[in-house]
């Protein structure tokens, strides 16, 4: 057996030996396309000079210094071109090493916030049925997701969890589930207390958990009046959706909404390095300011030279090569086949999406299959030389997520559609 653990132990995987755009090659040679940019991370593709170089210049000058005694020029200037390009009120950012700290930091800073106002009962934070914001244990307590909290059970934060539509957009015309109206939110912050909730913590597309559900336009405004109106702060986790994936930089811009905190880490360096963000908005800076004066965040990695400098110089490659554009033009065509493939294939159902992230369901080849069948379609999509992400919770752990590097062009997209047709015709051969 391997020294190194693997998260079924004992089984192996196949050694990635290079990369190079939106393709990942074995040890073998053969040549995957990584259609699910691992987990919803690649966001500029493999190998990309400019942030190799970038990493390399500065591992150079300075690799590593600690964030209370030093500064460095990547981490400012990061911090001041990430604010940028935020929503208006939202100029500070603090920075940790993955989605899980981002999540959690966003978390304690909701808290601190209240305790800073003199509001010091504030210090649940409620959020979806169905979502996943991390695996450390006060992400977990944030997280819809039994199947991950199911070990942990009281040791987890007592938080709680609203509602959640989960048939968003799944038949043409019909209504979207009232679980989730404003009176469904109003009525479960009542049940926790408002007067005890910091904040509301979303995903404004649910990635993993549920497949790339995405709501309607307007549903993450509809949130913010509900939670504004309670008196309930409103953390984004863009941890997926953040820095370009649904087409804008950040995906609470479709509906025009300023979140308080924004959680974000995945794409922020496309996976060259470890890295992850929380954006503060003013009045957070503001209370923390005139309260305590302190910021009390932080590991010992925050801000770590080498993946400033990894993540500025992907910002800049998609600001300068205009990658956005090319996430819409490819969002359609990305669209168009998956359509076109759940007219010729029962197997793939409801097709949801936006931007670069899309969703699947998929019916289980054979009733008494005890696998995950989202894991299913994953293996033969391998198999086919493609990698999509298996989604959704047990039971309904039935949806894959195809989610490409942004930069995708259009030849490897009709490439990764060819790939998705022949791994649906291994799984529908499954049920024979
Ligand atoms: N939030 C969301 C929406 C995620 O999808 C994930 C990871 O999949 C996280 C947070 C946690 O990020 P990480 O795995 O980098 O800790």
């Amino acid at each position: 057996m391997s020294a190194l653990l693997k998260q079924r132990i004992g089984s192996g995987l196949t050694v990635a030996a290079k990369a190079a755009g939106v393709r990942i090659f074995d040890s073998q040679g053969r040549d995957y396309i990584d259609g699910s940019g691992g987990a919803m991370t690649v966001s500029i593709g493999h190998g990309v000079s400019t942030v190799l170089a970038a990493i390399q210049r500065q591992a150079e000058a300075v690799c590593f210094t600690y964030r209370t005694q030093f500064t460095t020029e990547p981490a400012e200037q990061l911090a001041s071109e990430l604010t940028a390009l935020a929503p208006e009120g939202i100029n500070a950012a603090f920075f940790v090493n993955s989605g899980s700290e981002a999540t959690e930091l966003a978390m304690r800073a909701a808290i601190q916030y209240w305790r800073e106002v003199g509001q010091p009962g504030k210090t649940r934070i409620l959020g979806r049925q169905i979502s996943y914001h991390g695996m450390t244990m006060g992400a977990l307590s944030m997280s819809g997701h039994p199947a991950r909290r199911k070990d942990y059970g009281d040791l987890l934060h007592p938080f709680a969890v609203g509602p959640v539509a989960d048939n968003w957009g799944r038949t043409a015309g019909e209504r979207p589930n009232e679980l989730e109206s404003s009176d469904a939110w109003d009525k479960a912050i009542a049940q926790a207390g408002a007067d005890t909730v910091a904040a509301l913590i979303v995903e404004p597309v649910i990635g993993a958990a549920g497949g790339a559900l995405v709501p309607p336009i307007g549903h993450l405004r509809m949130l913010r009046n509900v939670f504004d109106r309670n008196g309930i702060l409103l953390i984004t986790d863009e941890v997926i959706t953040g820095i370009g994936r649904t087409g804008t930089w950040f995906a609470s811009e479709h509906d025009g909404v300023v979140p308080d905190l924004i959680a974000v880490g995945k794409g922020m360096t496309s996976g060259y390095t470890p890295m992850g963000a929380v954006l503060f908005h003013d009045r957070i800076v503001e209370a923390m300011r005139q309260g305590s004066g302190m910021a009390p965040f932080g590991h010992t990695f925050s801000g770590n030279p080498l993946s400033a400098a990894a993540s500025l110089a992907v910002l800049r490659y998609i600001r300068d090569n205009d990658v956005l554009a090319n996430v819409k033009a490819r969002a359609a065509q990305l669209q168009a086949g998956l359509h076109d493939l759940q007219r010729r294939y029962t197997a793939l159902q409801w097709v949801r999406g936006r931007g670069l992230l899309w969703g699947f369901d998929l019916r289980k080849p054979d009733p008494a299959a005890t696998a995950s069948t989202g894991a299913l379609f994953a293996a033969d999509c391998f198999a086919e030389g493609l990698i999509v992400y298996p989604a959704g919770i047990a039971p309904r752990d039935h949806a894959a997520i195809v989610s490409p590097p942004l930069t995708i062009t259009a030849n490897d997209m009709n490439d990764l559609l060819r790939r998705l047709e022949a791994g649906l015709r291994r799984f529908t051969a499954r049920a024979i």
